[in-house]
This record gives structure tokens, C-alpha cells and sequence, in this order.
């Protein structure tokens, strides 16, 4: 008899303690969970994208280089040309090519937390060394003195901040960052996902620093879908972590649609500033709730405080809106949960729910 299948004896250590990245599954919510633009493409336009799509070629492989998507990112983006751009699956395939390129034995990665999660989820899964500091309580600013220290002390070969961070909204001082790139020998990877919806970019500094990488996506602009993200920095560092990317890692469809999409850039703009006005009125609006704490934010989301956020979390779902439930998931988010902005329909209909939610 053939013994049972045991992958607990064959599976490293590390995936084993892990769990799956999650995310909520709601069929018939309003999602304000996930951090996607609410906003379609008008029918002119989509007709004009499906024009192009119906040339393509599907039996042949992509563009290995994706010159004229880089092109028009380069272009739409202003990124200096003195840097490299790495194209990635999402930006999370650029963190695991990043991650990949730089796990040697002694290698540590430093985030200040709390902070986008995959950095830790793809660190664990390589068995990367991973070091945590907390950003200041109630500010979320960054801690510079334990920053400092460890930088000293271990020398990471990475650092990443999210700028914008995600989930508390707000940007670091500027001048915070500079200190960390003064100080760090290895490379700081500055994540702007949230570009769109806030003033600064370190894309311009990337002449100033040498240790510096600008990482960004487009799925927070308004193509979520379409899975593309990008590195930019100094040609030396893109040229070793390119070598860690697969072949025809974005496909046709992406590199098209995705060409194409930027090309009518001003219709994304629109929608960006039509959601910061939204932002502003929904922050107004959570404000005048006496019971809730709200963070100001650079991004398309709000990060507020609520009693009892688990049960407001489940009354809300059961009202059919489906929010971040951020209690539990680090200690300064305690009773913190995280809405999109969404259309202003969404919005009310959220306002709506937790007015009811909270009585
Ligand atoms: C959403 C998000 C990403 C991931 O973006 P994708 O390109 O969709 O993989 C990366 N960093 C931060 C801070 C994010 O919030």
C-alpha cells in the first residue's frame, strides 16, 4: 500500500506557517475594499480600444521588451530617461523580481509598518530576512530614530516605503526620506501606487540618488485588470533584477490596452480629480460622526477609526458594503477600518450604511 501524500514533510518550513494571500470574495456588495478607480470608459472609447484589439495577434508571443508600451509610459509619466524602467505583472511582480535578485544568506529587507503586506508575504515566501518598525502612533509619520538604527546595525539591502503609504493615506516628510537615502548603502524603493492622487513623485530625484527606485502601477489610476507595474532607477541596478524576470512576462493585451489607455491620459485625470473631490466631501462627511476618528489622505481611500469596528465592519457587509476591516492587522490600527472612495452613488450608499451600522 502506498503511503498517504505528506507535503508538510516536503514543503519548506516558512510557506508552511504562511497563509495565502486573502482577499474577500462579495458577490452583490458594493466593493470598497479594493483600491480600483469606480469609473468605466465612455462607449466611444471603448469602441476604439476594441478596434485595436481585434488586430491582435493571439497566437504569437508578446513583445519581449514592450518598447512601445515603455515608450508611452516614459512619455505620459515623465521618467527621466537617464533611468532604466523594469515592467512588472502588477507591482507585486516587481517586489517578488526585487525581492528575488537580492535574497542572499544575510540579506534583510526593512519596511516600517503598518504597510502594504506583500512586502512581508513575498520576504517570508523567499525566507528573507524581515525587519518591521513601527511608524509613529496617532501620525503614522515614520520613526527616523529606529529607522536610523537599524539601517546602522543591519544594513538592509532594501528598504521599502510606501509613498503614499497604504492603508493609513499619508505621505512621509519628504525630507524623512532624504535621511534614509543619505544614510542607507543598500537600495530604498520609494512605492508610489498611489501617484495619481497625490503632489509628490521621487521620479524626478532619481538623478540625486543612486540607491533610489521609483516604483509605481497603474491599476490604482483605473486598470486594475490589465496587472502593470513598473520599477525605474540607476540602468546597473535594473539590468541585474531584469535578469530575474520571465520571459513575455506582459502580455499583448496589457501592452496594448494598456499603450492605448495612456494615450488618453486626461480621461483618467478626470476621473482622479473627480474622486479627490469626492475624498474631500466623504472626509467631510465621516467627520461629522462624533463617535469616528478620520486620517486625512493623500490616496483614494480613508482610513477611519470606529468603536467596535468588527461589528460595524459586519453590519455594514450585511447592508450589502463591503469595507477593509483593519482591526487586529497591527496594533496601531486598532478599530481602524479602510473605504475606496467609489462613485458619489457608493459613497452615499456607505454613509448610509454606517449611519445605521453605528446606531
Ligand atoms: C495596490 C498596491 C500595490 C500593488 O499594485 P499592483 O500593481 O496592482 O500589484 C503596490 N503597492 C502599494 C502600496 C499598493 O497599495
Amino acid at each position: 500500500m502506498r503511503q498517504p501524500i505528506q507535503p508538510e514533510n516536503w514543503i519548506r518550513p516558512q510557506i508552511l506557517k504562511l497563509s495565502a494571500y486573502a482577499i474577500e470574495e462579495a458577490e452583490h456588495c458594493i466593493r470598497l475594499d479594493t483600491m480600483e478607480n469606480p469609473y468605466q470608459w465612455n462607449e466611444a472609447l471603448q469602441k476604439q480600444w476594441l478596434e485595436i484589439l481585434q488586430t491582435t495577434a493571439l497566437n504569437r508571443y508578446p513583445d519581449p521588451k514592450a518598447k512601445k508600451l515603455e515608450q508611452q509610459l516614459r512619455q505620459t509619466l515623465s521618467i527621466p530617461d537617464e533611468a532604466s524602467v523594469l515592467l512588472g505583472n502588477g507591482s507585486d511582480e516587481v517586489i517578488q523580481m526585487l525581492l528575488m535578485t537580492f535574497n542572499q544568506p544575510d540579506a534583510a529587507i526593512l519596511v516600517p509598518e503598518p504597510s502594504f503586506p506583500m512586502y512581508y508575504q513575498v520576504a517570508s515566501v523567499l525566507g528573507m530576512k524581515y525587519y518591521s518598525i513601527p511608524l509613529e502612533e496617532e501620525t503614522f509619520d515614520l520613526d527616523m530614530f529606529a529607522l536610523l538604527e537599524v539601517i546602522h546595525n543591519y544594513n538592509p539591502a532594501l528598504i521599502f516605503l510606501a509613498y503614499p503609504n497604504n492603508p493609513t493615506g499619508n505621505s512621509f516628510s519628504v525630507t524623512d526620506i532624504e535621511d534614509i537615502l543619505d544614510t542607507s548603502n543598500g537600495l530604498v524603493v520609494i512605492d508610489e501606487a498611489y501617484f495619481p492622487f497625490s503632489e509628490g513623485s521621487f521620479l524626478s530625484r532619481l538623478k540625486d540618488y543612486p540607491n533610489l527606485l521609483v516604483m509605481s502601477t497603474l491599476s490604482k489610476l483605473g486598470l486594475a485588470a490589465l496587472r502593470l507595474g513598473f520599477v525605474a532607477g540607476h540602468p546597473d541596478w535594473i539590468t541585474e533584477i531584469n535578469k530575474a524576470r520571465l520571459p513575455y512576462n506582459i502580455n499583448t493585451l496589457t501592452q496594448l490596452s494598456a499603450t492605448f489607455a495612456l494615450q488618453h491620459y486626461s480621461v483618467f485625470m478626470q476621473q482622479v480629480e473627480q474622486i479627490k473631490k469626492d475624498r474631500e466631501d466623504l472626509l467631510k462627511e465621516l467627520q461629522t460622526f462624533p463617535q469616528i476618528k478620520t486620517w486625512v489622505s493623500d490616496t483614494n481611500f480613508i482610513l477611519f477609526r470606529v468603536p467596535k469596528a468588527r461589528l460595524i465592519f459586519q453590519r455594514l457587509k450585511q447592508e450589502g458594503i463591503l469595507v477593509k476591516c483593519l482591526d487586529g492587522a497591527y496594533p496601531s490600527l486598532s478599530n481602524c477600518l479602510r473605504v475606496v472612495v467609489g462613485t458619489a452613488q457608493e459613497n452615499q450608499a456607505f454613509l448610509k450604511g454606517l449611519r445605521k451600522a453605528l446606531q
